[in-house]
């Protein structure tokens, strides 16, 4: 069951790694497995050759209960901990850094990014003609508990309108209650961030 967890998260990092949203090891993925248990990409691994042994296992708390090889986790552990603990459908958690998901926060008006009011959010949970749907845009800070706190904090007050949420100048983080539906969040908030892109290009409204 755990090997099956890490190869998920190992085919989900090569395909992101392919679209251009892990490069240079950058971004981290996880899956819940147990309540209080994750699994997480090791720090400093290439994302488009993983192997089982670049993850490891940690705690809510951060205690780290199984490394491989004395592998350390992810130095944005700190933000998946945040994540599982106030979002408890969240079972899967995948964190990239991608070109529009950085270009969309220079968009974000006090802390809150409108995403267009597009029938894909269909597919993150909004069911509306013409939705009106802000996505969170949160400081960015070198030192990453810095910004999982602000994110918890956040969070434990509402959770977002949609499951996912931006860093400024950092990257997009999206969760679901598997591994195919934090894809399919992951993907459509990047279509988001491109629709976004391409209208201020093109000069027109969202
Ligand atoms: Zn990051």
């Amino acid at each position: 069951m755990t090997e099956d967890l890490r190869q998920g998260l190992r085919g989900a990092a090569a395909d992101f790694y392919q679209r251009g949203w892990m490069l240079g090891t950058a971004g981290n993925l996880s899956a819940r497995s147990r309540a209080d248990r994750f699994w997480i990409t090791a720090s400093g691994r290439p994302k488009d050759r993983l192997t089982l042994e670049d993850f490891v296992e940690m705690d809510l708390t951060g205690q780290v209960h199984r490394a491989p090889d004395g592998r350390r986790p992810s130095a944005e552990a700190s933000i998946h901990q945040a994540i599982y603990r106030q979002v408890p459908d969240a079972q899967v958690i995948y964190h990239v850094h991608s070109v529009e998901a950085n270009l969309c926060g220079h968009f974000a008006v006090d802390g809150l990014l409108r995403l267009p009011s597009l029938e894909m959010l269909k597919g993150l949970g909004v069911a509306a003609a013409e939705p009106q749907v802000d996505l969170p845009v949160f400081p960015n800070f070198v030192e990453v508990p810095q910004i999982a706190a602000a994110m918890e904090r956040s969070f434990a007050q509402a959770l977002p309108p949609v499951p996912g949420a931006l860093i400024h100048l950092h990257g997009v983080t999206a969760w679901g209650r598997d591994g195919t539906a934090a894809r399919h969040h992951l993907e459509l908030l990047e279509y988001c961030f491109r629709y976004l892109v391409q209208a201020k290009l093109l000069a027109i409204g969202a």
